[in-house]
């Protein structure tokens, strides 16, 4: 029996554990450390005005092949993700310096209907194409992991796939080159990428296509978990019958012997509490810059690239917009979500409707801010009536997407896998997922590989 300890019940730590959990069966005994009290780590919701909100990863696509494993896995079921309240009457809006740019119905169709107008058909089908295209590509990732050896870095798997390209350049550079015009690079897509990743077009052009696609540009649909999307790891634990320890934060991983020709490495993880056990392999599902442990290897510590994470404010109001604040004459309905670009006079980088609240019979808008919380004035500058705030502060929300980073590689040490190495390139909870997947399958080749 292998004993294998992850760190980390977010979306890698879950995608590692199912991966386990399927390749090694009965034959490993698996043991989840989790600080939080809970399982999810940035996907996670809370309750305000009487509704279930997501105040972190909130949308999956119906491309993700592991989610839709793991709902079938759980008995998970979809639920359709509350972005407007009545529908073919509401609007999506891009918002530049110029006032609202574009202004489509909520349908993708209409969304692309209004872009096309706004930016000119060229720019916008070669967007869109590329998209699809990076979106088709990554999805052979499915097969990569099941038809061949793991891989061993991010760039190795980006590489097979023939991504590796579009990780080492800008957007801004992509766009250039592929001459897409200023309305299509800044006024729509930096207006998505803001609020999907919080940063504009200085970020690798593989996230910012991946991205795109990922928000319906190449067809599919979104959608959430019904109940919550931290219960499709929650109930996974459960029916899986994994060892989990909650509110337990490992502070130290080290190694106590080292692998040999006739035996593994063991590794001994300390906690505020003390030691918590001696495990055959250990699989780290925590971005080091978050994780706050140190790694100890023959007495030397393991430096972590620790990339840079960058906190992100999730503000949910329940009230009423100001149409003044938008440049809106009194009683004209406001768009339902409102995407910024780089121009726009605003202190936030998406507002949308997320839920109805039954109690205050009014909206409840979920508004996305990156380098502060939002302060009280700027919130009664932008709506007319306020009943009820609560603020969910992410420290680290996501990676600096820079291009051509060196990303840490899955395996950190015989015996040790890093399961988070694909999101410093692009994440999302499917992609963190897949991540932790390949860190497993380099874990379970290492733990069965026959002694020589
Ligand atoms: C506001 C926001 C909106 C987003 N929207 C979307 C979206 O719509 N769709 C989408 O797909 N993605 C979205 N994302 C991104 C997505 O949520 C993340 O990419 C994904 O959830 C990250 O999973 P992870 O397992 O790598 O990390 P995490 O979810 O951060 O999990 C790491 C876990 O490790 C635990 N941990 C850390 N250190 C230790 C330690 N020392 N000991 C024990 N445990 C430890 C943490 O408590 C945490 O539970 C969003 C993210 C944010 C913040």
């Amino acid at each position: 029996m292998h004993k294998i300890a992850i760190i980390g019940c977010g979306a890698a730590g879950a995608g590692a554990a199912w991966q386990l959990h399927k390749s090694l069966g009965d034959g490993a005994d698996i043991t989840v450390f989790e600080r939080a009290e809970h399982v999810g780590g940035r996907a996670w919701d809370l309750t305000f005005g009487g509704c279930h909100m997501e105040v972190g990863g909130v949308l999956f696509h119906s491309t993700g092949q592991i989610t839709k494993e793991l709902m079938e896995f759980t008995g998970c079921q979809e639920a359709v993700p509350s972005l407007s309240i009545d529908g073919k009457n509401e609007t999506y809006a891009f918002w530049t310096d110029q006032g609202f740019s574009v202004l489509t119905r909520v349908s993708l169709a209409s969304m692309a209907f209004g872009i096309l107008k706004h930016v000119g058909a060229p720019s916008a089908l070669k967007v869109t194409r590329r998209a699809i295209k990076m979106a088709k590509l990554y999805e052979g990732v499915y097969a990569q992991l099941r038809d061949h050896a793991p891989a061993p870095t991010p760039d190795d798997l980006f590489g097979a796939l023939g991504l590796l390209e579009p990780t080492k350049i800008s957007a801004t550079e992509y766009f250039r080159r592929l001459k897409v015009n200023d309305r299509m690079a800044h006024d729509v897509v930096e207006a998505i990428t803001h609020n999907m990743y919080n940063q504009g077009l200085e970020m690798n052009a593989l996230a910012c296509l991946v991205g795109l696609a990922g928000a319906g540009l190449a067809g599919g649909h979104l959608f959430v978990i019904d109940g919550g999307n931290w219960t499709l790891f929650d109930k996974l634990i459960k029916k899986a019958d994994l060892g989990l320890r909650a509110n337990t934060k490992v502070d130290r991983i080290a190694i106590t012997s080292t692998p040999d020709a006739v035996r593994p490495a063991a590794y001994r993880l300390d906690t505020a509490g003390g030691s918590a056990g001696e495990f055959d392999a250990v699989i780290l599902a925590a971005p080091p810059a978050l994780a706050d442990l140190s790694v100890a290897l023959d007495g030397r510590s393991l430096p972590l690239l620790a990339h840079p994470y960058q906190p992100v404010h999730t503000t949910l109001v329940i009230g009423e917009l100001n149409p003044a604040y938008f440049g809106r004459p009194s009683g004209k309905p406001l768009p339902s979500t409102i995407f910024t670009a780089s121009s726009a006079p605003a202190p936030f980088k998406s507002i949308g409707t997320t839920g109805w609240s039954p109690e205050f019979d009014s909206r409840i808008y979920k508004i996305f801010s990156a380098d502060h919380i939002m302060t009280e004035s700027e919130l009664d500058a932008i709506f007319a009536t306020i009943h009820d705030v609560r603020v969910h502060a992410w420290r680290g929300a996501y990676p600096v997407l820079t291009p051509g980073l060196k990303h840490l590689p899955f395996e950190l040490h015989p015996g040790l896998y890093f399961a988070g190495a694909l999101e410093t390139i692009a994440g999302s909870i499917e992609v963190e997922a897949v991540s932790g997947t390949n860190a497993a399958n380099l874990c379970t080749e290492y733990l069965t590989r026959p002694a020589p």
